[in-house]
């Protein structure tokens, strides 16, 4: 039995500690990811007991942000990104600014220099991708235009930092030396890290956009799912780790392009399913390692800094961001949902502050404040969000009365959830009048308001969006989303709401009918056995004439 084992402690710690505290934070109806945290820091240097090793967590964690943006790219095309570049652009570097701002302002009361006032602020204008897309996930928000200008916004983002990690160093020295050679120095690194990325995004689209789609078709072609698998996770921590390798960019920028690359293959709904295990066990691994860095201490010691720091990054910024939104005239919903996306910092605000203090720039207690800064506004997040849905939503009351529902007989209101293969298939041939369709995603509700029926937009395991529905008044609820989890909580709020209401879901197995029936579906509709019988009865048809 081997002894050494750091990586496989570090997971296995990881991965449990995070499952037992995740569990009571759901138990105490806390967001997960706190538990997640504090398994971090339980298992981090701060606390007694077993350490995990730091440097293993934070790679660990760099794969989930490669796989979480791969995914986020296989969402997006080329077009999406050109198309919200017009406010991506400018509101990322004005609210980089504003927040650089903030910081160095706080940086002079603190009496730091003028470079680490620099760094401190650029480290708090930077928002995690990995708690950005999370939050945009589970709210299903990424396929939407608010989405979009998110992922569009950090891409920008991004794009500064690795200019900024690049830049610091050479100004540092053009500071230090001979400022003429300084000067041509750091001109000369901004160019060469311009010129990298130039020719990252070149490659990507001349060659890549060939090459990938022709690895994967290819692939496919084996009928090897297990090769189809491997050609995936493949090209996207390839892509990631051999750009960053040779081109500098970040591995999440890398890993954007393999995925909006490969969305414009038929197969990328497949090949984003084939990674979501693996993307979700790393997300996890990606919050136990910041909680690791977090010295609870510091709370005790410098109250007062670290509270300005967290109102930098999430009353600051977000004034920022908000006002950038609403300045390019979106709605305020738009530029609550952005800010509130935007109120955090993660990953690369850590690599911009141990930069700063490996340069002498940035104090210790600057890194400090940064840390706490990131893990208490990863923390108070979910808070942020939730006052915005709740200021976003519409009020809590059916939006359409019993008699708008069905104006002929408004006992006749079906609510039909997911409008994909399945409820599309239900709303043809499903006569009468009264049907009201529940779907996240907003693009596929056009076609169905071109057709005259009523729907609502929004993520139905929202008590809210059933109620406003029309749940209350419905006879019957139709939960024809594929994921049984979610169906299971749908199902549970639809029974809350209304007693008397005929709930029919969509399972893939026994287990799940059985799952489903135990939270109050009256009946399930198991896809697979349908398929069987369906098969069975056409064996009772004519043979096929030889
Ligand atoms: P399919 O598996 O092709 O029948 O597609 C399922 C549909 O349900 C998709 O259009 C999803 O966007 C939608 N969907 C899945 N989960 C939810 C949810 N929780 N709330 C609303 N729509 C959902």
């Amino acid at each position: 039995m081997p002894h050494h084992v750091p990586l496989i402690a570090t997971i296995v710690a990881g991965l449990v500690l995070a499952f037992i505290f995740g569990a009571i934070a759901n138990r105490l109806r806390l967001p997960v990811l706190v538990g997640y945290l504090l398994a971090g820091v339980a298992v981090g240097p701060f606390t007694p007991g077993y350490v995990a090793d730091q440097p293993l967590a934070n790679q660990l964690a760099e794969i989930g942000v490669i796989l979480l943006m791969f995914g986020v790219g296989l969402h997006f095309s080329l077009k999406d990104l050109m198309a919200v570049r017009k406010i991506a652009i400018p509101g990322a570097v004005a609210q980089i600014l504003a927040a650089t701002l903030m910081g160095m302002g706080m940086a002079t009361l603190l009496g730091w220099p003028i470079g680490g006032g620099i760094v401190f602020g650029l480290a708090l204008s930077v928002a995690s991708t990995v708690v950005l897309l999370r939050a945009l996930q589970e709210r299903r928000l990424i396929e939407t235009e608010r989405g979009r200008i998110a992922v569009g916004w950090l891409i920008v983002e991004d794009l500064a930092m690795v200019l900024a990690l690049v830049l610091i160093p050479a100004v540092t020295e053009a500071l230090s030396g001979d400022s003429g050679g300084g000067l041509a120095g750091m001109a000369g690194a901004l160019g060469l890290t311009l010129g990298k990325v130039g020719a990252f995004i070149a490659l990507m689209l001349i060659v890549g956009r060939r090459v990938i789609p022709w690895v994967l078709h290819w692939t496919a072609h084996t009928g090897s799912r297990e090769l189809f698998r491997l050609a995936v996770l493949a090209i996207a921590l390839g892509v990631a780790f051999g750009s960053a390798e040779l081109f500098g960019v970040s591995f999440a920028l890398g890993a954007f392009f393999a995925g909006m690359i490969m969305s414009e293959s038929e197969l990328s709904q497949q090949a984003a399913n084939e990674t979501l295990p693996l993307r979700d066990a790393f997300a996890v691994l990606f919050f136990v390692s910041i909680g690791m860095l977090f010295n609870p201490m510091i709370l005790i010691q410098h109250p007062l800094p670290v509270l300005a720091t967290l109102a930098i990054i999430v009353v600051g910024k977000s004034i920022a961001a908000y006002l950038i939104v609403r300045a390019f005239k979106h709605a305020t919903g738009t530029a609550l949902t952005i800010s509130a996306s935007l109120a955090q910092i993660g990953e690369f605000s850590f690599i911009l502050a141990a930069l700063g203090t490996e340069l002498k720039l940035l104090p210790p207690e600057g890194r400090d404040l940064i840390l706490a800064g990131a893990i208490l506004s990863i923390l108070v997040n979910p808070i942020l969000f939730r006052l915005v849905d709740r200021h976003t939503q519409k009020p809590l009351k059916p939006t359409l009365a019993p008699e708008e529902v069905a104006p002929s007989k408004s006992a006749s209101c079906v609510v039909l959830v997911g409008y994909g293969r399945v409820g599309k298939a239900v709303t043809e041939g499903f006569k009468g009048a009264g049907l009201v369709v529940v779907e996240a995603e907003s693009e596929r509700l056009d076609e169905l308001r071109a057709r005259d029926i009523t729907v609502v937009e929004g993520n139905a395991v929202k008590p809210e969006i059933l109620i406003e529905a029309g749940l209350e008044n419905a006879t019957h609820l139709l939960v024809a989303v594929p994921n049984a989890f979610e169906a299971a909580t749908i199902v549970e709020h639809a029974r809350r709401i209304n007693p008397k209401v005929r709930i029919i879901a969509r399972a893939h197995s026994d287990a799940e009918v059985e799952f489903l029936a135990a939270r109050g579906a009256d009946n399930t509709i198991m896809g697979e056995r349908e398929i069987a019988l369906g098969m069975i009865a056409l064996t009772k048809a004519k043979p096929r004439p030889t």
